[in-house]
């Protein structure tokens, strides 16, 4: 953060006591986890920077709201609620609650793609990209390629290449492209965000093709802050007013609320489109439940429909970005290798860097992984090869240019110490960086393989 403190807007009145373990405690726990971050008890980590997915903590008013469920079976008034807050704050029509983010990327799939088509995105995650798969779809990555290179400080690494865009128009029609899919704040680059301006010229040129635009919004409000500091005419609006603007570009998103909404469940699909929502209607519920709960509690709903006003509000996201940044300003003055700019939910580190002896066939981001957690309790996760998973053709392992290793803070959760914890923890691993060996499958699952894979260490 440059121009201001980014200090907390909350107190804390409940704590949660964590184990503190022995390095021998975590050599053996790593051991029975496979060299799997995935794979480890909770109890055992100190600083759990697994993911910023539905471990935020909630607000003293989503709990409050947690008692005013209604939990009928169809009809609740939290869904209502919900349904209200979606359109007041992002701007879409309808609102399809799912049981969270891939829930709604399944219903999306399956309404809007047909076997053999292709769909353009500024680079994949990896359960939207699966879902799109199964679908009988192709992904086919359309993010600018400083996206993939960590050194590269452009200030909008999110944003869409037309030119690859155009190429894929040129090579299958576009009539086969049933929608492109832009996340904000993508993910998979490192947290990284697209501009509105490059968001508007994607809005034209899915209007000059007739495609449709889906919005994966999980972490909008985090993008808002980076246009915010960043984008010329946006320093004066509000995150909320910008957070409305990127949804009002777009036809339809899907959306994991264990994000940027600070719910521990839940998700949603939505859209401006009456017949897709129809469609979609008949499919949730054959996977998610009725098309007024999704999977969700009406507890759920409310905590949700509460937790994305409080999303919105810019202390918050500039307290939750700053946190961010420090711990990824503070690893970069200690001299660690990290993708930059430093991304909205995490930082990561440059795994390639780090461990240049080990080749990613043996997988240096999940060793490196591994060894963070022996050193220090502190829990991270490989965003590498393992991630990548295979080609669905070939059979052969994507080859990602960035081996990764993420640091994905929670929201609301950590202190700053902890923060300077994870940095000397990270400092120390680097020190001993030679000590660190390449890894091997004994396990590999056929899809999301770095979910549950286990490895063995090399020699
Ligand atoms: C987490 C996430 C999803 C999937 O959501 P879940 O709630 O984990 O199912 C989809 N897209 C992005 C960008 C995500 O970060």
């Amino acid at each position: 953060m440059t121009t201001r403190n980014w200090a907390e807007p909350y107190k804390i009145k409940m704590v949660e006591l964590i184990k503190m373990t022995s390095r021998e405690d975590r050599l053996n726990a790593i051991r029975e986890a496979g060299y799997n971050t995935f794979l480890l008890r909770s109890e055992d980590v100190y600083i759990d920077l697994l993911t910023d997915s539905g471990v935020g903590a909630m607000s003293d008013r989503q709990w409050a709201g947690m008692m005013m469920g209604d939990e009928a079976y169809a009809g609740s008034r939290n869904f209502y609620r919900l349904r209200d807050t979606v359109k007041e704050y992002y701007s879409y029509e309808y609102t399809v609650p799912c049981h969270q983010g891939r829930g709604a990327e399944n219903i999306l799939s399956q309404c809007l793609i047909k076997p053999g088509e292709y769909v353009p995105g500024n680079m994949y995650f990896t359960t939207t990209r699966l879902h799109q798969e199964l679908a009988g779809a192709t992904f086919v990555d359309v993010i600018i390629d400083e996206a993939h290179d960590a050194e590269s400080d452009h200030p909008f690494k999110g944003n869409v290449d037309f030119d690859k865009l155009d190429t894929l128009v040129a090579e299958v029609g576009a009539e086969r492209i049933p929608y492109v899919c832009m996340a904000t704040c993508v993910n998979m680059a490192g947290g990284q965000p697209i501009s509105m301006a490059n968001l508007k010229q994607l809005r034209a040129w899915c209007d000059k093709h007739g495609i449709m635009l889906v919005h994966d919004m999980t972490r909008v409000a985090e993008n808002a802050h980076f246009i915010q500091r960043r984008e010329d005419g946006y320093r004066d609006k509000s995150i909320k007013e910008i957070v409305y603007e990127i949804c009002s570009l777009t036809d339809a998103a899907t959306m994991s609320s264990k994000k940027d909404a600070m719910v521990n469940i839940g998700g949603f699909l939505a859209m401006n489109d009456a017949k897709f929502y129809e469609k979609a209607c008949s499919l949730v519920v054959v996977y998610e439940g009725l098309h007024t709960y999704g999977g969700m509690a009406g507890r759920d709903m409310e905590a949700l429909a509460i937790g994305i006003t409080e999303s919105v509000q810019d202390d918050h996201i500039h307290a939750r970005v700053g946190q961010v940044q420090y711990l990824g300003r503070r690893l970069r003055e200690s001299g660690i290798p990290i993708v930059n700019p430093i991304g909205g939910h995490a930082v990561f580190l440059n795994a390639t860097k780090m461990l240049p002896d080990i080749p990613q066939e043996q997988f240096p981001a999940q060793a490196l992984a591994a060894a963070l957690y022996v050193e220090s309790g502190v829990r991270s996760m490989e965003r590498g090869i393992v991630s990548a998973g295979r080609d669905k053709e070939t059979g052969e392992n994507h080859k990602p240019k960035l081996e990764l290793v993420r640091l994905t803070i929670p929201r609301r959760v950590y202190t700053q110490a902890h923060m300077d914890v994870t940095v000397d923890a990270v400092r120390e691993v680097v020190r001993r960086r030679d000590e660190i060996k390449g890894l091997r499958f004994t396990y590999e699952p056929a899809m999301l393989r770095f979910f549950q894979a286990r490895f063995e260490q090399i020699g």
